[in-house]
């Protein structure tokens, strides 16, 4: 990972690389920190490496437990020591980033395949994967190892790195020794919440870049597959999605800080047997009003925040709707007269 950090930074003519780090890795900060020691010492980290014109300093960063700061101009605020919030693009960061410098701001996982690269080839490096799909312009195939992070309701969660494309039921049955207690999966994340969900059904589905779009998913994200056991509820898991994206929001944005606390008071409602079936196509509304790809949003954390939604709703409506029938039977929701505001004095 160093060697990919130098080779990218000699690459780019960067001099200083920052490693920006989440709070709740400790042990991963320690290591980073002690072989950056050791890079410095040999010689391959510094002023002049290996007697050349190139230096280059790499910071460890430990950041403060933001979801946010994901986002690339989040995290850049975030390493300038200001609240994390994401900048409007244009200037990107290739132009003006941190410190107001041209910044290159990658995944660790991808800066690490560079060594690999290099060393082997990128003949070598695409020989693991999946081409192109000839009949979609927009796929340029899917090259290399991933790091599936694989949680949830297996036999054997883990972090398992595995070529790029095969499928989730693959992932969940030779990887995480299947679903646990004998169950039936119901449903997966493929890769981090924000990305929807695949039913038990579409488990087949590869997990490459292309492969989750497929299904109506957002992407392949960050490759985290979260496993439902076919005993969770969908009201439950929709209800848990919608606080996080609710805590998580910046609140920059009108339709996101609005909308995640629009959708979680609504599923908070259903959850009290005061549901409507017809808040089910308001949380649709919701779902397709907010984020970067209607172009209402500085970053892509209310997309995030919709696919859970859109993707619960509509490859699981019965669910929801059995779920109200039941809780609410007379399917209209008790409301609560909003008190006016005082009127203040003239003077
Ligand atoms: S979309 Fe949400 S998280 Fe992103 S900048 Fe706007 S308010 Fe913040």
């Amino acid at each position: 990972m160093i060697e990919g950090i130098i080779l990218s930074c000699y690459a780019t003519k960067a001099k200083t690389a920052y490693v920006y780090l989440r709070y709740e890795y400790p042990t991963c900060l320690d290591r980073m920190q002690a072989a950056l020691d050791e890079c410095y010492a040999a010689g391959y980290l510094g002023q002049n490496i290996l007697g050349s014109e190139f230096s280059l300093d790499v910071c460890m960063h430990r950041g403060a437990a933001a979801y946010i700061c994901g986002e690339e101009t989040g995290l850049i605020e975030s390493l300038e020591g200001k609240r994390a919030w994401p900048r409007i693009k244009p200037p990107f960061p290739a132009v003006e980033g941190v410190f107001r410098k041209p910044t290159v701001v990658n995944n660790i996982e991808t800066v690490a395949c560079v060594t690999h690269i290099v060393n082997r080839g990128a003949d070598w490096f695409k020989s693991i994967g999946v081409p192109a799909d000839p009949n979609n312009p927009r796929d340029p195939g899917s090259y290399g190892p991933k790091l599936y992070c694989l949680s949830g309701h297996v036999n054997k969660p883990g972090c398992y790195e595995a070529p790029l494309g095969i499928t989730c039921r693959q992932l969940i049955d030779e990887y995480g020794g299947g679903v646990w207690k004998g169950r039936k999966a119901k449903a997966a994340i493929p890769g981090g919440i924000s990305m929807g969900l695949f039913t038990e059904k579409e488990l087949d589905t590869p997990l490459d870049f292309a492969g989750p779009g497929r299904v109506g998913c957002l992407g392949l994200g960050t490759a985290a597959v979260v496993v439902l056991d076919e005993t969770v509820s969908i009201v439950d898991f929709l209800h848990n999605s919608c606080r996080f994206f609710q805590h998580e929001s910046c609140g920059q944005c009108t339709p996101c800080r609005e909308g995640t606390r629009w959708a979680l008071e609504m599923l908070e409602r259903i959850k009290a047997g005061k549901g409507r079936l017809k808040d089910l196509d308001l949380l649709l509304e919701i779902g397709d009003s907010i984020g970067i790809i209607p172009g209402t949003t500085i970053c892509g954390l209310a997309d995030g925040a919709a696919w859970p939604i859109k993707n619960a709703i509509r490859k699981f409506r019965g669910e929801f709707e059995e779920y109200i029938k039941r809780t609410n039977p007379q399917g209209y929701a008790v409301t609560h007269a909003v008190k006016a505001l005082p009127i203040l004095a003239a003077h």
